[in-house]
């Protein structure tokens, strides 16, 4: 674990602007998004994307860290630095999520970035992933 640094600090408020701003978005009446993930490529490029959760269909939505990867791998980027996912319900409601199984599998194909826990540290994520173990 260790303590966040300022570029830390700069994908958590992109995260929650991300979060904030598809919080508004509905589909039939119900929200899509709750979550905003925010990552920094290892050559320092920021991208960001919402969860779209389904309403109907839980296997039929992605985390908002499947969104920021997609966008990061689509323009060529295979290594990622840290990553940030955010939660935002409304200003009384909000928090930083840590990544779900899924993503921690899907994250080792970027490396072994740092992943931002809360508002004061991080981890790499063989040091959060059940089965870092089985590593190279
Ligand atoms: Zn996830």
């Amino acid at each position: 674990m260790r303590k966040l640094s300022e570029k830390d600090k700069e994908l958590i408020k992109e995260a929650k602007k991300v979060a904030r701003k598809f919080s508004k978005v509905k589909w039939e009446g119900q929200r899509l998004s709750t979550v905003g993930a925010a990552l920094r490529t290892k050559d320092g490029k920021i991208y960001s994307g919402p969860d779209i959760c389904h309403p109907q269909s839980g296997s039929s939505s992605i985390c908002a860290e499947f969104t920021a990867l997609s966008k990061a791998y689509s323009e060529g980027h295979t290594e990622i630095d840290s990553i940030v996912a955010y939660c935002y319900v409304n200003e009384k409601v909000k928090k930083i999520l840590s990544p779900c199984g899924i993503c921690r599998e899907f994250l080792r194909l970027f490396g072994n970035p740092w992943i931002i826990l809360d508002t004061k540290k991080k981890a790499k994520l063989n040091e959060i992933h059940l089965f870092s173990d089985n590593w190279k």
